[in-house]
């Protein structure tokens, strides 16, 4: 067995780590592994420039940054700007399109502003503009955007106060569009653009009967929450024009979810959509914009397929399908091109952001020392669980693992009625996890693995304790099932050797990373050595996963840094925030540091008083409570 193991472990390299996390699948050419058996991300557009993840952690380790780090690399964000604006500008040259596209980012994918602040200083080249679905995204695109010709799309519902800003942008001459998704809001923007005397610019969305694959297909067909219906839109077209208004309809928006895994999809939902559009022109609108909304999914497993984390399309083909279905209904009918839009969030954001932490402590479920006999006075069936260890072998697998699991709940229930002594119970555990490590070291020799037999892996996985909250960090994971790509980052040139699941830090048993890339239950990760520590990064998490996230077991927001790579391979700490202080979490659920450090006090002078404390340890006391006030909401070392 060790000569196997050792001839393994002696062919093992670091193309093999790469293979077997999927890099090359998931990372769309942003991560490699690097010779050392480092994670390093591969700079866009800087002739081959690329920095060790674990040169950014130590970098951060000096400057005060303990894990877990949410790390932006603004190259990264930058290139999936570029790369979305140059795709729509290829294919438009390429099928002839008479028109131009302007992508607006949605900022409720992620509100953070350093990393809006980027999409509008390096978006300002291809007029990149904002959506804002409220008021207070609305202030912030009409801050944030300094070109006059990146657009503003306004969707979600709308008060006075929203329409009066978005008339003001108006006034700013700024291209700022209501999107109509109610007749009542529609009723309000006409009454307060003739109050304030600015024509507003008005856009429709509209609901498509379209059904979509992956998990927001209840964002598609009849029953979507959002959109205006067939008849609708002919009531909108209506009272634009009694009220000589129906200049201002100039756009039309649709959008079907996110995360749209299939290309079919999509094309079925743009001519479903331009159908609309050819109609609002015969109704005498304007129009002149197309607003295809989000949707451009990510593929999280690299599985180019019709799958919920994954797609079955490149963006050439996104691009070429929506290009090709407007042109394909407005050409015959002679309509001119419209100005393209997007709304592309998830596609935008999701590569420029990881979460890196550490683990803090591993539970192994192997046996622990056997006996080389059953113990005198042992009664049944523990003699014939040992019987079944001794004589584990390839020919019995499956009636071994029947028995012992018998076995095993038949002593559980007799421990419980007190017919068992502890020590019997924990001998019928350990000789369980031996026999089930037994049997999983022979599967590989099988020629076909039974279901079961192939869950007991999952029975003796490791647990790796993590230093994070996947309810403040990765929220998706827990609520909707999001499968993200996560691996070491570093030691890659040493063979994985055991399998683990990830615990995090909240006491919650749905805290936890237990779903990998490839349908795995468990991810192959190195033995555990607290000297050295062990770092695992969460990639692909840019899109919504910081907005979404909660202050479950009060763990808050993560330090932040960004880093942007230079064409050296040096690279610089462009932005750094620490994360939230343990003050800073109890203010949000409304209490008040001093008052807490108050009451203590108090507390503390009385048990002085009683003669429980002495002074000098009460001054020691408040100093620990108060340094917790300040200190970081996850583990410190
Ligand atoms: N536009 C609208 C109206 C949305 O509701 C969303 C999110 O679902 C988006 C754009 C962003 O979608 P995605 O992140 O899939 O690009």
């Amino acid at each position: 067995m060790e000569t196997v193991m050792d001839t393994k472990h002696d062919r093992w390299s670091v193309a093999e780590a790469a293979k077997l996390y999927g890099v090359a699948e998931w990372s769309a050419g942003y991560f490699g592994v690097s010779s050392e058996g480092e994670v390093e991300v591969i700079a866009p557009g800087l002739d081959g420039a690329r920095v060790s993840l674990m040169d950014v952690v130590h970098g951060m380790r000096g400057r005060g940054l303990d894990m877990p780090v949410l790390l932006r690399i603004e190259n990264l964000l930058d290139h999936r700007i570029g790369l979305l604006n140059e795709s729509f500008a290829s294919a438009i040259s390429k099928t002839g399109y008479r028109n131009h596209y302007r992508g607006v980012f949605p900022i409720k994918v992620n509100q953070q502003s350093p990393v809006v602040e980027e999409i509008a200083r390096f978006g300002a080249r291809y007029h990149h503009g904002l959506e804002a679905g409220s008021k207070a995204e609305l202030v912030i695109a009409l801050a944030s955007l300094a070109n006059d010709d990146s657009y503003i799309i306004c969707n979600g519902y709308k008060d006075e106060e929203f329409i009066d800003l978005g008339l003001c942008a108006r006034q700013l001459g700024i291209p700022c569009f209501f999107v109509v998704e109610t007749l009542s809001e529609l009723r309000l923007i006409i009454q307060r653009s003739k109050l304030l005397e600015t024509a507003p610019l008005i856009g429709l969305r509209v609901k498509l009967a379209a059904e979509v694959d992956g998990h927001w297909s209840e964002d598609s067909g009849d029953r979507s929450l959002f959109g205006l219906s067939a008849g609708q839109l002919i009531e909108v077209v209506d009272q634009l024009r009694a009220e000589d208004m129906l200049d201002c309809l100039q756009l039309l928006h649709f959008h079907q979810g996110s995360q749209i895994p299939n290309i079919g999809n999509i094309r079925n939902g743009v001519l479903e959509a331009v159908r609309y559009y050819v109609d609002l022109v015969a109704e005498g609108a304007p129009m002149g914009h197309l607003d295809v909304g989000g949707g451009l999914a990510v593929d999280y497993e690299g599985a180019n397929a019709n799958d919920v984390h994954s797609k079955n399309y490149a963006l050439e083909e996104y691009c070429l399908d929506i290009l090709e279905a407007i042109t394909e209904i407005l050409d015959p009918l002679e309509i001119p091109h419209p100005v393209l839009l997007s709304e592309s969030g998830r596609a935008t954001v999701a590569y420029s952001s990881i979460l890196l932490f550490n683990i803090l402590d591993v539970t192994h479920f192997e046996p622990g020392p056997l006996p080389e006999d059953v113990p005198a006075g042992c009664s049944e069936p523990l003699p014939r669980m040992f019987e079944l260890y001794r004589n584990l072998s390839l020919q019995n697998v499956q009636k071994s693992y029947n028995s012992a699991r018998y076995y095993r709940d038949e002593i559980r229930e007799q421990h419980r009625w007190g017919h068992f002594s502890l020590r019997e119970r924990a001998l019928a555990d350990n000789l369980y996890l031996a026999i089930a490590q037994g049997i999983v070291q022979l599967l590989p020799q099988l020629d076909r693995v039974p279901e079961d037999l192939e869950e007991l892996r999952d029975d003796i996985t490791d647990i790796y304790y993590g230093n994070f909250s996947v309810f403040q960090s990765l929220p998706d994971a827990w609520a909707i099932d999001q499968i993200f790509p996560v691996m070491p980052l570093h030691r890659l040139d040493e063979e994985p050797v055991r399998q683990a699941i990830f615990a995090d830090l909240t006491c919650d048993c749905d805290g936890k990373l237990d779903h990998f890339i490839g349908g795995r239950k468990n991810l192959p990760v190195h033995g555990f050595n607290e000297d050295e520590g062990y770092y695992l990064g969460v990639f692909l998490v840019g899109a919504y996963q910081e907005t979404l996230g909660d202050l479950h077991n009060l763990f808050g927001d993560t330090n932040v840094v960004s880093i942007r790579i230079n064409a050296d391979s040096s690279f610089d700490f462009a932005r750094e925030m620490h994360g939230d202080s343990i003050a800073d979490v109890l203010s949000y659920v409304e209490y008040t540091p001093a008052r807490l450090q108050e009451q203590l006090r108090d507390r503390a002078e009385q048990a002085v008083r009683n003669g429980v404390i002495d002074v000098a340890t009460r001054q020691k006391i408040l100093e620990a409570f108060a340094a917790s006030l300040r200190g970081y909401t996850y583990y410190e070392p």
